[in-house]
């Protein structure tokens, strides 16, 4: 028995199933289930929602989501490995959980779920952050998700809620602080994960904004902020030369000096920018 469910400990699921962890799929598992219900447990109020979780593995998250109430979960998994373990899960919350055995990165399981709806998950960090960058770019706003609970390498972590003038700043803190609430809630040491990666991980949870935090048009803005990282030593009035011939004038009518450089610009000085430059 395990603390939160009547289903085998995880080691015991991952011998059984012989799920030898494979890094072409950046596979680090958790596999303390008190952590996983810790996790679940910074996603929210689940009892009223559907949880999409991507990359369930062995199904530690996956019990721990269940285990803290969710109304049903919905789970993407790449490995056919993982199939027949998390058929137990099924079968132990008859009606709650389903799995869809694919690449997240392919699939929409959109229409597998019934608003609200909360992300979860531990997923591989290139995957992470592609999928997090979709799901912080949707054509319409709001999305089709609530909140969002999702690992990360630290670094990753700490780019996601970085502030204005510190070096992990740039496009992945503008996107998500711009239509969403973003913070670290759980750091996790490499041991936390079998087998242990290389790097210390962090939880971020992101709660969706009814709208965005300043008005701006998303393409508009999206492409400033591009160009001004992509030399993000540079000062303004060179790195976005590009973006208009008459930026030092768009610079100077939304309050932003154009020898400053993008580190030092805040999110709401780009939105202004965003702004005077769709009127131009
Ligand atoms: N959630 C489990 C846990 O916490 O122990 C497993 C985490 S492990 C870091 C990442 C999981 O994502 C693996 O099970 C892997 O097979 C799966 N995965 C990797 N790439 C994926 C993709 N593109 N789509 C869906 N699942 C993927």
């Amino acid at each position: 028995m395990s603390a939160i469910d009547s289903l085998p400990p995880l080691r015991e699921v991952i011998a059984t199933h012989q799920l030898s962890a494979r890094k072409s799929l950046g596979q680090n598992f958790l596999l303390d289930l008190n952590l996983t219900a810790k996790i679940a447990r910074q996603a929210g109020d689940l009892s009223d929602c559907d949880v999409l979780e991507i990359g369930p593995g062995p199904g530690g998250l996956t019990r721990g989501l269940l285990a803290e109430g969710a109304r049903r979960v919905l789970a993407v998994e790449k490995d056919s490995r993982c199939l027949p373990a998390l058929q137990e899960i099924a079968d132990a919350y008859p009606g709650r959980f389903e799995v869809i055995n694919g690449d997240a990165l392919e699939i929409d399981p959109l229409e597998h779920l019934t608003p609200p709806i909360r992300i979860a998950a531990n997923l591989p960090y290139n995957v992470g952050t592609e999928l997090l960058v979709r799901w912080l770019t949707p054509k319409d706003w709001p999305p089709f998700w609530q909140s969002l609970t999702l690992m990360f390498q630290r670094e990753v972590a700490e780019r996601i809620v970085a502030q204005p003038g510190s070096k992990a700043y740039g496009r992945l803190a503008l996107l998500a602080q711009w239509r969403a609430d973003a913070r670290i809630v759980l750091s996790l040491p490499p041991g936390a994960f079998t087998p242990p990666p290389k790097v210390s991980s962090a939880v971020v949870h992101l709660d969706a904004l009814p709208e965005p935090r300043f008005p701006a048009d998303a393409a508009i803005l999206s492409r400033v902020v591009a160009a001004a990282f992509n030399q993000r030593r540079k000062m303004l009035r060179a790195s976005l030369k590009g973006v208009s011939p008459a930026i030092e004038d768009h610079l100077n009518a939304a309050g932003i000096p154009p020898t400053e450089r993008a580190e030092q610009v805040s999110l709401e000085a780009f939105c202004a920018l965003a702004r005077e430059l769709a009127t131009a």
